[in-house]
């Protein structure tokens, strides 16, 4: 059984747009066409029991609406997707809005640092983390360097290390192996920390790189890596297959395919047990 802690969609009538904005930037072959029924049909085929749809407010004005469809993704996909939500730090009513979020039933927030043009260490995203902790909110970041904006660091793990210090009590999830591109520096600050990793997006081959994912999966407590994929800009398949390359020890596979995502998520344990394998 696998769960999909790292997937994306979009409404229907801004897929197509959303598609080729993003796909252009990122240049990868792409496994769905951005839709929920488009998802869920690729899930089916792939072996993908639930996934995590981490959304973004890429201006402080549609986070009402992005977290409105986060809320009825979560409601119309008959108990397959759980959404996070997503503020956008510079907004006057960000804090209201995690309010919301909390209310919506919405698992966590996704905040994405190049997308937002915000700075991590600002009082802004400062207010954002201590709002979310409050509330028990987990935060999935983007992490590391992304295609958008090449050679620039906005979402570095040494900054999120300092926030993992000041805040134990925030649940926070670093994405893409715990920073795109920069595997040292993820070593060095990340690696043993309270945080979860996923692993979104490591097998493309623009960030492909085993024998440093290996080093550092294996510096990390097991129940605290998340298997993802970054679907449609990669392929949930092919993302496992990298991952079971890595040659993890096999009795970290369970927790990493879904056991983890499970409890972070409180999906019952008999919807588990329900799906077998
Ligand atoms: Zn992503």
């Amino acid at each position: 059984m696998i769960i999909d802690t790292h997937m994306h969609i979009y409404p229907d009538f801004l897929a197509p747009k959303a598609m080729s904005r993003i796909g252009g930037v990122s240049a990868a072959p792409t496994c769905t066409d951005g839709t929920m029924d488009g998802t869920l049909k690729m899930m089916d085929e792939q072996g993908v029991s639930f996934g995590l749809l981490l959304h973004i407010a890429t201006e402080p004005r549609q986070q009402h609406n992005v977290n409105n469809f986060a809320a009825e993704s979560m409601q119309n996909s008959n108990g397959r997707f759980y959404s996070f939500g997503s503020v956008h730090p510079d907004a006057e009513d960000a804090v209201d809005e995690l309010y919301r979020i909390k209310e919506l039933g919405l698992r966590g927030v996704k905040l994405h640092p190049y997308y937002q043009d915000f700075d991590m260490e600002g009082k802004n995203a400062v207010k954002v983390y201590e709002t979310c902790r409050a509330l028990g909110l987990p935060i999935a970041f983007h992490m590391g360097f992304d295609p958008v904006e090449p050679g620039v660091m906005r979402a570095s793990p040494r900054v999120l290390s300092q926030l993992i210090f000041a805040m134990p009590d925030l649940t926070v999830i670093a994405a893409h192996m715990g920073g795109m591109g920069c595997s040292d520096e993820v070593g060095m600050y990340l690696c043993g920390k309270t945080v979860y990793i996923d692993t979104a997006y490591s097998a493309q081959p623009r960030a492909s790189s085993p024998d440093a994912h290996r080093e550092l999966l294996l510096a990390h407590d097991p129940s605290l890596i998340l298997f993802g994929s970054d679907a449609p800009w990669s392929a949930p398949a092919a993302e496992w297959e990298y991952l079971k390359s890595l040659g993890l020890p096999e009795e970290w596979l369970p927790g990493i395919a879904y056991k983890n995502a499970a409890r972070l998520l409180g999906i019952e344990a008999g919807l588990i047990d329900d799906c077998g394998k």
